[in-house]
C-alpha cells in the first residue's frame, strides 16, 4: 500500500494510500467532544505490546529478559511533548509500515466512511477506539521510535503529521519498546498539565493490567477484584473496591460476582446500591470494561434499563463498542449478556430470601423499586421475582405475593369473585380511611413507591380475578361490594326528602363534585369524599407522561357521598336553617382529605372556634 518515493537504506519518505485524502479533518472535528480518548487508544495500544511480549515470552518465542514491563506517560513542557512508552514488542521498519501506515490509516478510513453520514456518530465515535491514528487529533506530528523484541532488527523512527505523507528512518534506541512521542498542538497544549492527565489516567487506565507510571507514581491496579476468583475475596475486599469506585457513595447492600466463559467472556461485580423512595438519574450506574480498559459508564441499551439502578463493573471483551446503538440492541451477544445478567440478580436475590427472610425484608425497602421496576419491564425477571416480591401492609408486615393472596381472599373478595387488593399511597394522609376499613378486618398495603403506581397496574395484568383499589376510592360499603340486601324499609326516603337533601349540599359543595346519596352504614361518616379509582389512575397517568394530554388538563373530580342513615342527615330535612351545619361537615370531609385550604380554611377554624363559643 505504501508508495515508496525515495529509499535510503537510512531513511524514506512515503505516502499512505489511503482514498479519502483528508480524513484527518472529518475526525478531528467529530471527535472533538472525546477528544482525550487518543491517551485510552495510545495506552491501550502499549499495553497490548507488552502483554504480546509476555504471552511471546511464555510460549519460548521470546528468549530473551522480560524484565519489568510498564508504560510510561511522561509530559515535556518546553518540548510541548506528551510521551506513551512501553517495553512491548516492538516494531522494526517493516512493522510500522504495516501497522501504522496500513492498519491505522486504513482503519481510520474506514471508520469515517462507515460514520461520517450516521446522524448519531457523535454518540457512538467516542465508544468507538480509532487506534493509533487518534492521536492526530492533538498533534501537529506523531512520532513513533521503536524497536522490536527481536535481536536482529535496528530501532527505527517514523514521523507524520497526520497528512498521507510520512517517513521513515533509523532510529536511536538501544532497548526493545515503544515511545510515542505527540507534538501537540496550539490547542492541545492543555494536556501539558499534569492534572488534566492524571484525570483522564483515573478514567481510563485505573485498571489496566500493566502498571502504567506517571510523575513516578503507579497509577493502576493491575489486578482489580472482578479478576480474580470469588472464593479469594473477603467482603471488606469488595466494599473497599466499591469505595474506590464510588467515594462519594452510601454503602451498596449486598453485590454478586459475574464470571463467565461460554457462550460469551464476561466477568464483573454488580453492587446493589440502596435505592430509597426516589430514583436519581445522576447516579453512577454500571462502568463498562473491555479487558480492563474502561469504555463507559453510559450502559443504556447495553443492559436493561432495570440494571442500570445497579452500580460495578462489567467487563467483556464481547460487547462490541464500534456499532451503533440501535445496532447494540438487536445484537445476540448483548442479549445473551443482558440474560445472563438478569439470570444472575435474579438468583441472587432469591438466594436471599430463601436463606434469611427476616434479613430480606429488612433491606426489602431499599431493593423493592429495583425489583418492581425489573419486574414491570422484563418479562423473564417477572416470572423469576415472582417468587420473591414482597407486599408490605401499613402494619409493617410482609408476605410474598401468594400468601398475601391467601390471607385476603377470605375477607376481601367481592361479589363477582374478585380479590380486592386495598391499598394507600399515604399513610399519614389517608388515616382515616386506613382506620374505617380496618374497622372491618380489611387488610391495606403500603404502596407509596415511584413505580407503585405501574406495578399495581401491572399486577392485575398478571393476577387473574383481582383488582387494586385505593383505601378512599370509594364509602368503607362499596370498596369491596358483596351484594348484599340493601338497607332496612323504614330508612328508605321520599324522593321529597332526597331532593331536599341534595339540594341542601348543592348548596355547600366545592365546584369540582359530584352530590351523591347513598345508605350506607350507620358507623360510616355522614359526609366523605371518594375518588373513583379509575378516574384517578388516568389522572396520574396522564400526569406521568402517559401521553394521554387531555386527562392531564382535567380537573380532579370527586364525589361528595352523603350517608342517608346518618342521624346527622336525615336530621337535617326538617331543620329550617341547616346550611351552616352543611357547610361544616363538608369542610369536615374536605379536612379528611387534605383538601380543605386557603381561605375555605381560614373560615372553617374561625366558625369551629364560634360553635365552641355558643356551646
Ligand atoms: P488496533 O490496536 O485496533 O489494531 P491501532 O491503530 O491502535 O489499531 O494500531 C495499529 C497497530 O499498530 C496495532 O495493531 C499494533 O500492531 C501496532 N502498534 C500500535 N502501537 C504499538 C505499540 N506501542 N507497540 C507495538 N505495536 C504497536
Amino acid at each position: 500500500m505504501s508508495d515508496v518515493t525515495e529509499k535510503t537504506p537510512l531513511q524514506e519518505t512515503g505516502t499512505i494510500s489511503v482514498s479519502t485524502e483528508n480524513i484527518f479533518p472529518i475526525i478531528k472535528q467529530s471527535l472533538y467532544s472525546e477528544q482525550e480518548i487518543f491517551l485510552r487508544e495510545l495506552i491501550s495500544n502499549a499495553v497490548d505490546a507488552s502483554q504480546k511480549l509476555k504471552y511471546l515470552s511464555s510460549t519460548g518465542e521470546f528468549e530473551g529478559e522480560v524484565g519489568e514491563l510498564e508504560v510510561g506517560i511522561a509530559i515535556d513542557k518546553e518540548a510541548k511533548t506528551l510521551t506513551v512508552s512501553d517495553r512491548g514488542i516492538g516494531m522494526n521498519g517493516e512493522e510500522v509500515k504495516k501497522y501504522i501506515n496500513q492498519v491505522a490509516f486504513s482503519g481510520a478510513e474506514e471508520f469515517v466512511n462507515k460514520f461520517k453520514d450516521a446522524a448519531e456518530s457523535e454518540e457512538i465515535i467516542g465508544k468507538f477506539g480509532l487506534g493509533f491514528y487518534s492521536a492526530f487529533m492533538v498533534s501537529d506530528q506523531v512520532e513513533v521510535v521503536t524497536r522490536s523484541y527481536r535481536e536482529d532488527d535496528a530501532a527505527v523512527r517514523w514521523t507524520c503529521d497526520g497528512s498521507t505523507s510520512y517517513t521513515l528512518e533509523a532510529g536511536a534506541r538501544a532497548d526493545r519498546g515503544t515511545d510515542v512521542i505527540l507534538h501537540l498542538s496550539e490547542d492541545a497544549l492543555g494536556y501539558l498539565e499534569p492534572s488534566r492527565i492524571q484525570t483522564i489516567l483515573n478514567k481510563y487506565a485505573r485498571f489496566l493490567p500493566i502498571p502504567i507510571k506517571f510523575e513516578d507514581k503507579q497509577i493502576n491496579e493491575t489486578e482489580p477484584i472482578w479478576r480474580k476468583k470469588p472464593t479469594e475475596l473477603t467482603d471488606e475486599q469488595y466494599l473497599d473496591f466499591f469505595r474506590t469506585l464510588y467515594p462519594m457513595e452510601e454503602e451498596p447492600l449486598f453485590w454478586i460476582h459475574l464470571n463467565v466463559d461460554f457462550p460469551f467472556t464476561l466477568t464483573g461485580v454488580l453492587y446493589f446500591p440502596k435505592i430509597k423512595k426516589d430514583i436519581d438519574p445522576r447516579r453512577n450506574s454500571i462502568q463498562l470494561y473491555s479487558r480492563q480498559v474502561f469504555i463507559t459508564d453510559e450502559v443504556k441499551d447495553i443492559v436493561p434499563d432495570y440494571l442500570m439502578l445497579l452500580q460495578g463493573v462489567i467487563d467483556s471483551p464481547d460487547i462490541p463498542l464500534n456499532v451503533s446503538r440501535s445496532y447494540l440492541q438487536g445484537d445476540p451477544n448483548v442479549k445473551k449478556i443482558s440474560n445472563y445478567i438478569t439470570k444472575k440478580v435474579a438468583g441472587k436475590l432469591n438466594e436471599l430470601f430463601k436463606d434469611d427472610l427476616e434479613q430480606f425484608e429488612q433491606k426489602w425497602n431499599d431493593i423493592s423499586v429495583f425489583v418492581k421496576y425489573g419486574m414491570l419491564t422484563d418479562e423473564k425477571f417477572y416470572d423469576r421475582a415472582e417468587k420473591f416480591c414482597l407486599l408490605q401492609n401499613v402494619d409493617g408486615e410482609f408476605f410474598d405475593l401468594t400468601t398475601y393472596r391467601e390471607k385476603i381472599a377470605p375477607l376481601q373478595t367481592d361479589k363477582d369473585e374478585n380479590v380486592v387488593y386495598l391499598y394507600t399511597t399515604n399513610k399519614g394522609q389517608q388515616d382515616l380511611y386506613i382506620q374505617h376499613a380496618k374497622s372491618r378486618h380489611y387488610d391495606i398495603l403500603e404502596m407509596d413507591g415511584v413505580v407503585d403506581s405501574h406495578f399495581i397496574g401491572h399486577l392485575e395484568r398478571k393476577f387473574e380475578k383481582s383488582r387494586f383499589t385505593r383505601v378512599d376510592a370509594d364509602t368503607l360499603d362499596k370498596l369491596i361490594p358483596k351484594g348484599e340486601q340493601g338497607p332496612d324499609e323504614g330508612l328508605i326516603l321520599t324522593e321529597d326528602q332526597e331532593n331536599r337533601i341534595k339540594a341542601i349540599f348543592e348548596a355547600a359543595k366545592p365546584a369540582n363534585m359530584t352530590v351523591q346519596l347513598e345508605t350506607l352504614s350507620a358507623e360510616e361518616l355522614p359526609v366523605q369524599i371518594t375518588q373513583p379509582e379509575f378516574m384517578r389512575r388516568m389522572k396520574e397517568m396522564a400526569q406521568l407522561g402517559g401521553g394521554m394530554g387531555m386527562m392531564g388538563g382535567m380537573p380532579d373530580s370527586f364525589n361528595l357521598v352523603i350517608n342517608t342513615r346518618h342521624p346527622l342527615i336525615y336530621g337535617m330535612i326538617d331543620k329550617e336553617d341547616n346550611a351552616a351545619e352543611a357547610r361544616q361537615l363538608v369542610d369536615l370531609a374536605l379536612l379528611s382529605q387534605q383538601m380543605l385550604k386557603g381561605e375555605n380554611l381560614t373560615s372553617f377554624i374561625r366558625r369551629s372556634l364560634n360553635l365552641l363559643k355558643e356551646e
